[in-house]
């Protein structure tokens, strides 16, 4: 049986929690990660229908993009349907994981589904790239002792690079010291100057790993007083961004583009702000979610056009008086993630023999209706 920490292990190679922006409650909502997945499901929102549908379903694993708990609970109050949907999960062991704004960042993640839903090609991110922060563990070790060390670093994890793991680097030298009359040495002796053949190991290792990497090495080290030291390490790291900006293959008028959101995003209405539906776009912009805040960064990357959700009155004011043309389709477009999660977690499956079955909600989660 597979547990819930391995499929989470994987998806956060793909999409690491140190993208997410600061405060976002991503990871694992509710539930155990060494609970045992018999059926997983994929979701856009965690909402009392889902949660209906995924015990109907009998479902023990919901992957969700929003987080199940965007307001904290202060009383856990059975009559507050949100805190009768956290029983129910807890009630039939359903175990909840979010990944939220580390998969918008994610390169190859949300902002790139929707990039390629519009046929947006040449992207870049909208934002400015943030740089994943990554350390480098050397530890100095009696060469005897180095291939024990080296494993122990790669089964805490670090090493991992890409595609690649228990990635490492050595050099040969030597190691003097003396110690002390209280000093236990596994080699030489007390009030006597020594050394020995040391290995410098290197590791590569991401922050939120450091603490279990460094116990095992110490674990794993016949030193008395392993000398090792961290230093923060740049340009190996994975850069990620906000939001992408593309070319359309064809240009097109604003309406005629606003028409092919509706198709392409399958919903009955969108709202659209802009000086002139006449206008021929062809570079576009787009931001999953809630994005109106980010307008100046669309205006700052020369975009035609705008496309993110939740845009309110006085934003839309200043949109429109900046001269930019937004398209708002709503938050619900998001749930294109449904699809693409299925086939990543499809493909995970296969390379890693994961036996469980891999559904998405088929319920849509958009609280809003056009009539
Ligand atoms: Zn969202």
């Amino acid at each position: 049986m597979t547990k819930v920490k391995e499929v989470v292990e994987r998806f956060e190679k793909f999409a690491p929690k140190e993208i997410a922006e600061p405060g976002d409650p991503v990871g694992l909502q509710l539930g155990s990660l060494s609970a045992e997945i018999k059926k997983m499901m994929v979701t856009l929102d965690v909402r009392p229908e889902v949660v209906k549908e995924a015990i109907d379903q009998q479902v023990d694993f919901i992957f969700a993009h929003h987080p199940a708990m965007f307001h904290p609970v202060k009383h856990f109050d059975l009559t507050v349907p949100q805190n009768q949907m956290y029983a129910e999960l807890i009630k039939h062991g359903i175990t909840v994981y979010a990944a939220h704004t580390n998969l918008d960042n994610a390169p190859g993640g949300m902002n790139d589904w929707l990039a390629a839903a519009l046929g947006l090609t040449a992207t870049s991110s909208l934002l400015p790239l943030k740089e994943e922060s990554l350390d480098q563990l050397c530890v100095y070790v009696p060469r005897a002792a180095a291939a024990t060390v080296r494993q122990a670093l790669a089964q805490a994890g670090a090493g991992s690079i890409g595609n690649y793991t228990g990635c490492s680097y050595s050099a040969v030298g030597t190691g003097r010291f003396l110690p002390n009359q209280a000093a236990q040495p596994l080699i030489g002796q007390a009030n006597q100057p020594s050394q020995a053949a040391e290995e410098k190991l290197e590791v590569f290792v991401r922050p939120r790993l450091v603490g279990q990497v460094i116990q095992a090495m110490l674990a794993a080290h016949p030193y008395e007083e392993p000398v090792y030291y961290l230093v923060p390490v740049h340009g190996l790291n994975q850069k990620y961004g906000m939001g992408r900006v593309g070319q359309l293959k064809h240009p097109l008028t604003v309406e005629k583009f606003a028409l092919m959101c509706k198709q392409t995003f399958k919903i009955s209405g969108l709202r659209v702000i802009s000086p002139d539906l006449n206008q021929i776009i062809s570079r576009v912009a787009v931001l999953g979610g809630s994005g109106a805040q980010f307008y100046p960064a669309a205006l700052q990357a020369h975009a035609d056009v705008y496309l993110t959700g939740d845009v309110t009155y006085h934003t839309g004011h200043d949109i429109l008086a900046a001269g930019l043309t937004v398209i708002d389709p709503g938050h619900h477009i998001e749930s294109i993630c449904k699809p693409n999660l299925k086939r990543l977690f499809e493909k995970w499956r296969s390379e890693n023999d994961w036996q469980f079955p891999i559904i998405t909600s088929r319920l849509n989660t958009d609280p809003f209706k056009f009539i």
